[in-house]
């Protein structure tokens, strides 16, 4: 039977007793509406750990004015379901109250490069937030293991440079992005799109394509590759870009080049709804996406 815990208190016994156990602990943090993309981290999760809790939260903080925290998508029930089929142990699904009660003052700020572009330029104090969070989350399940998703690309290398400067005691593991039969990659926001707008969401995926394609033809310019991913990003006529990016893919620094461990990272809006997409050249890391 799956265990569902909402205070921070419960969720700390649980967590203490696993470890007095012996047994290791795979942690898998989620917004909710979960989706095949969630759950390929949670059976990776399932593979390598004796226990797997996911956790639940809508983090406010991580939102900001006029983005949408009010529409993001939700229905606890369902993912109950979904995460007891896919052996979860424990899930953790505490309130705001709980996590940022009256007179919370603390936040963690990544800095530096990591956050200048992509989303860290779109939407300011996102990856506080996110780092914020995560810290918390890690502080209250104390994991052996924490898992994410190739599709936030930023937040993984973001989550990786705090575990290191914090020494932060836990794996950060990073998992494939998992796409619809058409590209698209899964997210919980894809629920929002209408059905003319979920026909033009693979238009990022298809930019993304358009420049694999023009590097394994030869072509390196960061420059060119770019107005190339814009002019097909342009043929979908409801797609607005917010950025297209090339970065190195461990440092998210700009890059002239595409060379080793390159990242494309996409952002665009459809509708009301905004669209990550990313991905790699050349990755040497096997276990990384
Ligand atoms: P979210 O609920 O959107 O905050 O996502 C929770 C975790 O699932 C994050 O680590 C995401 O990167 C990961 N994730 C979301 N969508 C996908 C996907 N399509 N493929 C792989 N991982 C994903």
């Amino acid at each position: 039977m799956m265990q569902v815990i909402t205070a921070i208190e419960e969720m700390r016994r649980y967590s203490r007793n696993i470890r007095g156990e012996g047994k290791t602990l795979g942690f898998v943090p989620t917004m909710g509406y979960l989706h095949d993309g969630h759950m390929s981290l949670v059976d990776a999760a399932r593979k390598e750990c004796d226990i797997v809790a996911v956790s639940v939260f809508v983090n406010p903080v991580q939102f900001g004015p006029g983005e949408d925290l009010d529409r993001y998508p939700r229905d606890i029930e369902r993912d109950r379901h979904i995460s007891e089929e896919h052996g979860v142990d424990v899930m953790f699904i505490p309130s705001e109250e709980e996590m940022y009660p009256d007179g919370y003052s603390t936040f963690v700020e990544p800095t530096g490069v990591i956050v200048r572009g992509l989303c860290g330029l779109s939407k300011p104090g996102h990856f506080r937030g996110v780092a914020t969070v995560v810290a918390k989350f890690l502080n209250i399940t104390k994991p052996h293991v924490i898992y994410f998703g190739q599709k936030d690309a930023q937040q993984s290398v973001v989550i990786k440079r705090m575990v290191e400067d914090l020494n932060m005691d836990t794996e950060v593991r990073v998992m494939p992005i998992v796409r619809e039969a058409d590209g698209l990659a899964m997210s919980s926001r894809n629920s929002c799109l209408s059905p003319e707008e979920r026909g033009q969401a693979p238009g990022l995926f298809r930019s993304l394509k358009r420049a694999e394609d023009l590097v394994a033809g030869g072509e390196y310019s960061a420059d060119k590759i770019r107005t190339e991913m814009e002019n097909m990003m342009r043929e979908t006529p409801d797609l607005r870009i917010d950025y297209i990016e090339i970065v190195d893919a461990h440092g998210l620094m700009p890059l002239d080049r595409v060379k080793e461990n390159t990242l494309i990272a996409v952002a665009a809006r459809v509708g009301r709804t905004r669209l990550i997409d990313n991905i790699r050249i050349g990755k040497t890391r096997e276990s990384e996406a």
